[in-house]
């Protein structure tokens, strides 16, 4: 990456009418001071409370800087983030949230950590000014993404991260509705690091989220990362069927020690022969997890892998004839 890589700021904004002023201002004071190339893109995810305009003024105020998208109803902060991806041309990419809780002084140096080599850069809130219970939720995200994806970054939830061209090109040759943006780019990212960040509580207005936006985001967390529990159905279906067998036969065992009265004349063995189709539902379930998951799999359609570099020339290769940096459907 040469030194001047140029970089784009995305930010979704949804009805944060109150914050926009501040948030510009300290947003593009920040991208001057990196001296290199940059671009503001702003993406207004369907406010209802005046955003839009003052959007669409900053856009106008600030031409050849600014850009703003609108878009015509509220689709999520994630898809949200993606539209801007889709629309932006710098060779480093950095997300914020609107609400002024990641500072934007921080940007150089995520910046920086992409110049060093690496493809995605997180950061983790220090002091975080955020309600106890989000806090708690969060460290329980965190471990659960941490264990399942081996990937040990610390706060999957903080917005204020940097990518390089190649991961965000890749994450949007995804076809998929709902998505996590953060675990998404670890898929296809080599290299990622994560640096402490300042936080700061919402300068204005409430969170946008929701309890039950909340936990919709979490599903999507889940289910963007891993299929595991369709698989775990088919676990739990063989530990019940196995224990009801060993279940059975110690009914079995006792019933020729203490004879029919203690057995209930047949009550415990029902019991048990339930058990063992009740396990064998669970097993069929997560058989048909199995082929969901592969569905599910495919109908995301994400790019397979992506090439990095192609190093010499064959047949039929003329220069400039083909990208280095291929991304197949
Ligand atoms: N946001 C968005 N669409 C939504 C919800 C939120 O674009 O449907 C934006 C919001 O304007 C802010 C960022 O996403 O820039 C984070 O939202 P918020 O600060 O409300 O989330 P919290 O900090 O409470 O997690
Ligand atoms: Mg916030």
């Amino acid at each position: 990456m040469t030194e001047r890589a140029s970089v784009s700021i995305v930010i979704p904004v949804y009805n944060e009418r109150d914050n926009i002023a501040a948030l510009l201002e300290r947003t593009m004071r920040a991208a001057r001071a990196l001296g290199r190339p940059w671009e503001l893109v702003l993406v207004d995810d369907g406010s209802r409370d005046g955003s839009t305009d003052l959007l669409a003024q900053a856009a106008r105020d600030h031409a050849g800087e600014v850009k703003a998208l609108l878009l015509n109803r509220n689709y999520g902060q994630h898809n949200a983030i993606l539209c801007g991806f889709g629309a932006a041309q710098g060779d480093i990419l950095v997300t914020l949230d609107a609400d002024l809780q990641n500072p934007p002084e921080e940007i150089g140096a995520l910046v920086a950590k992409i110049d060093e080599g690496f493809d995605v850069v997180g950061s983790v809130r220090q002091d975080r000014q955020d309600a106890l219970f989000r806090k708690v939720f969060s460290g329980l995200i965190n471990l659960m993404v941490r264990k399942s994806t081996g990937v040990t970054l610390h706060d999957y939830g903080c917005m204020l991260r940097a990518y390089r061209r190649r991961v965000v090109d890749a994450m949007l040759s995804c076809r998929e509705r709902h998505t996590f943006i953060p675990v998404l780019a670890n898929l296809f990212a080599k290299r990622v690091c994560e640096i402490p960040v300042g936080h700061a509580e919402r300068a204005k207005g409430d969170s946008k989220y929701s309890v039950l936006k909340l936990v919709n985001l979490q599903f999507d967390l889940l289910t963007c990362m891993t299929t595991a529990p369709l698989r775990m159905l088919s676990w739990i279906g063989a530990a019940i069927s196995a224990l009801s067998i060993g279940f059975g036969a110690l009914l079995l065992a006792l019933r020729f020690v203490y004879g029919p009265e203690w057995a209930e004349h047949g009550v415990f063995t029902l019991f048990a022969v339930a058990f063992f189709f009740i396990g064998a539902q669970f097993i069929a379930l997560g058989l048909m997890g199995e082929y969901i998951g592969r569905i599910h799999a495919d109908v995301r359609e994400r790019p397979r892998y992506i090439v990095d570099r192609v190093v010499g020339e064959t047949l039929g290769d003329r220069p400039g004839a083909r990208s280095t940096v291929t991304i197949p459907n």
